[in-house]
C-alpha cells in the first residue's frame, strides 16, 4: 500500500501541531508545566462554560486526551452522552457509525440529517437510499459489509454545515474510528467530508475521481448522495469514481 511521502507527512504534522497550539492559546492555556495545573483546569472550565452558553464561531475545543478505546464499542462508550460541543443541545441521538468493524471499505459523510438524528443511524434518509444503491447495485456489496460514519456525530440545526469548533470536538472520534476499522479504502462523500479529511480547501469537483491518501489509507473523494439527488446528471461521474474503488478492492490497480 502506498504511503504518504515523508515531506508531506512532516508538513502535515507541523500544521497539526501549530493548530493545536493555536487552539490552546485561544482557550487561554499558555502553561503546560506541572507547577501551574490550576491555570490549565481554569482555562478548560472557561471553554466548557462558553460551550454550554452556546458559544458561536471558531471556538475550537482542545479534545485532549485523545480517545484511548481498543474497539468500536469502547469508543462509543468513550463518547458517552457527549456534551463536548453545542450540537448536543439539538440532537435526538448521537449517530456514531454502523457496519462491519473490519470493513475493507469505509464511507465518510458530513453529519446526520433529520432522519439519521431520529433513528440514530447514518445515511438512512433519501441520500442514504442512494448510498445503499451505490453499495448494493453498483458495487455488489451489502450495506453491512462496509462501514459508514460521519465527520460530526450530532445533527447540525437546519442541516447547516458543521462549524469549526464542532468539527474540532468530533474529529478525534472519526480519526479513531478509521484507526480501529483500518479500511483499505475510504470514500469521502461530498465537499465537507473530503475537505475535512484532506485538510484542504480545493473544490470537490477538482478532488473527486483521483486517488488521495488519508494517513496511508487510499481515499477516493466523490460527490455526496444528497448532491446527486439535486444533480442526477452527475451520477455518471460518481459511477466512474466507484468503478475505481471496485477495481482497487479487487486488486486490479496493482
Ligand atoms: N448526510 C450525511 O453526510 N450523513 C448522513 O448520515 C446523512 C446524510
Amino acid at each position: 500500500m502506498a504511503e504518504e511521502p515523508a515531506g508531506e507527512e512532516i508538513a502535515a504534522l507541523a500544521q497539526s501541531l501549530r493548530r493545536h497550539l493555536e487552539r490552546r492559546q485561544r482557550a487561554g492555556i499558555r502553561v503546560l508545566s506541572k507547577e501551574q495545573p490550576d491555570k490549565v483546569v481554569n482555562a478548560r472550565v472557561a471553554v466548557d462554560q462558553q460551550i454550554s452558553a452556546g458559544a458561536k464561531g471558531d471556538l475550537a475545543i482542545d479534545p485532549s486526551p485523545p480517545p484511548s478505546a481498543n474497539n468500536l464499542e469502547e469508543l462509543r462508550a468513550e463518547i458517552g452522552d457527549c456534551r463536548r460541543c453545542k450540537l448536543c443541545a439539538g440532537r435526538t441521538h448521537i449517530v456514531f457509525g454502523i457496519g462491519n468493524p473490519h470493513a475493507r471499505l469505509m464511507f465518510v459523510g458530513e453529519g446526520p440529517g433529520r432522519d439519521e438524528d431520529i433513528q440514530g443511524e447514518p445515511f438512512v434518509g433519501r441520500a442514504g437510499q442512494l448510498l445503499n444503491d451505490i453499495i448494493t447495485k453498483g458495487m455488489g456489496l451489502r450495506r453491512e459489509d462496509v462501514y459508514i460514519a460521519n465527520v460530526v456525530k450530532c445533527r447540525p440545526p437546519d442541516n447547516r454545515n458543521p462549524e469549526p469548533d464542532e468539527v474540532a470536538a468530533c474529529e478525534p472520534f472519526l480519526k479513531k474510528q478509521i484507526d480501529l476499522v483500518r479500511p483499505e479504502v475510504i470514500v469521502g462523500l461530498g465537499k465537507f467530508a473530503v475537505q475535512t479529511l484532506m485538510q484542504s480547501k480545493v473544490p470537490i469537483s477538482k478532488l473527486r475521481g483521483t486517488w488521495h491518501h488519508y494517513h496511508g489509507i487510499k481515499l477516493m473523494p466523490t460527490f455526496h448522495p444528497a448532491y446527486l439527488l439535486r444533480n442526477p446528471a452527475d451520477k455518471k461521474l460518481v459511477w466512474e469514481d466507484i468503478k475505481k474503488v471496485i477495481q482497487e478492492l479487487r486488486g486490479e490497480n496493482n
